[in-house]
């Protein structure tokens, strides 16, 4: 195994999770289809369950609890991040419903970020409710002032920035800092960035969510999530887990650790094309503002060039008022932006939004309808001009 101690991030990206020693020379760890380990010796068996109950959950055991491949990937992007270890889930929402199920129980107090992923909402609305948690949505923009929302039983606070659909950029230092003097542990929301753009835990994060099917895999073929932990959160989090059954597929592994070894590439690509498509999409009259921190005049840009180190192609723009008629004229024709939930992949995606839904702690003003755009890896000219077309049908169609 290389040792990547000490070496920058894409050539960590080329090395990590691998060991080609250990398998006969290939380059790629290999594709573990497993339920089942057999023991050697009831001393063996029992030497797992050790290992299990004191927590380490070092040796393999049995499928739902990960194999050498699920390893890889976790060990691949605890390092990026800065961990002790991951622990990889079904989906990303499956890593972030075991993860706030890991420290939640009821009568606990959740605070959670507005205007975060849609189904994450659903999720303590429907459910954590139901299980006598409380939650407390905060404005994104709250910083130190989330200090004033604690309450005696505050035993979480949730994070995502930016924004989904939205892309304001929370000050994660300063409600790090305020849950750490409380004890209240934190998790945050990181597929926006990668791993590469921002390492939550390097700033004060207990445990850090991507889905890793975005950017990670980064070809829109799979599903898969991942929780980055520290030390104290590793435990509560991995039982859990593998407690309430979110394991990945074993191929679905093996393919987000490939696309990985490219993230470094793909990263860079995607930050340059959206900010070329968000800063054309400026000049245009046919839009009333562009959401996308990386932006120079964008409100969150002080915080996200303070802590982040890139962005990626996921940006928010609002149109000026149109009609519906004019809308789906835009939209239904476009034949590079193609329309559909996710993002991450290398294709460009646009959808709809419509934040005024998802949020409660700080109103949606804007009068305009809502975009959410995903700048793939194609030539930046031909997407703008697939987004020009668009506008000239709009304006057809008044
Ligand atoms: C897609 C997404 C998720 C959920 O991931 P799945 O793998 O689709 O379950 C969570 N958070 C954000 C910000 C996402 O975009």
């Amino acid at each position: 195994m290389t040792d990547t101690a000490g070496l920058a991030p894409d050539t960590q990206l080329v090395h990590l999770g691998r060991d080609p020693e250990a398998f006969h020379g290939v380059v790629n760890p290999p594709v573990y289809h497993a339920s089942t380990f057999i023991f050697r010796s009831v001393e063996h068996l029992l030497d797992t369950r050790r290992d299990r109950a004191g927590g380490a959950f070092e040796q393999f055991t049995y499928g739902r609890e990960g194999t050498p491949t699920t390893r890889a990937l976790e060990d691949a992007v605890t390092q990026l991040e800065g961990g002790y270890r991951a622990v990889v889930t079904s989906c990303g929402l499956g890593a972030i419903c075991a993860a706030l199920t890991a420290f939640l129980s009821a009568g606990d107090h959740l605070l959670i970020v507005d205007s975060l992923y849609g189904p994450v909402r659903q999720f303590c609305d429907e459910f954590l409710s139901r299980f006598g948690v409380e939650v407390t949505y905060y404005d994104p923009l709250v910083g130190e002032g989330i200090a004033a929302l604690v309450r005696p039983r505050t035993r979480v606070i949730y994070m995502e920035s930016p924004c989904s659909l939205t892309f304001e950029m929370t000050d994660v230092p300063a409600i790090t800092r305020v849950a750490r003097a409380r004890g209240i542990t934190t998790i945050m929301d990181n597929t926006w960035a990668s791993p590469l753009c921002f390492q939550p835990l390097r700033h004060g994060v207990d445990v850090s969510i991507h889905a890793a099917t975005k950017y990670i895999s980064g070809h829109s073929d799979l599903m898969l999530g991942i929780a980055v932990c520290n030390e104290q959160a590793f435990i509560p989090v991995k039982k859990t887990a593998s407690g309430s059954g979110y394991c990945g597929g074993p191929d679905d592994v093996y393919m987000a650790l490939r696309g990985l070894r490219t993230l470094g590439v793909r990263m860079p690509r995607h930050q340059a094309t959206a900010t070329t498509i968000a800063r054309w999409l400026q000049t245009r009259p046919e839009v009333s503002r562009v959401m996308y921190p990386a932006l120079p005049d964008d409100p969150g840009h002080a915080i996200w060039r303070r802590d982040f180190q890139g962005a990626s192609g996921l940006f928010g723009a609002v149109l000026k008022p149109c009609s519906d008629r004019q809308f789906a004229a835009m939209l239904d024709h476009l034949s590079l932006f193609q329309m559909g939930y996710s993002w991450g992949g290398y294709e460009s995606l646009v959808v709809p939004t419509y934040p005024g839904t998802l949020r409660s702690a700080r109103p949606w003003t804007d009068a305009g309808r809502g975009l959410r755009l995903h700048a793939g890896l194609e030539d930046p000219d031909d997407l703008i001009r697939d987004l020009e077309r668009g506008f000239d049908r709009l304006a057809r169609a008044a």
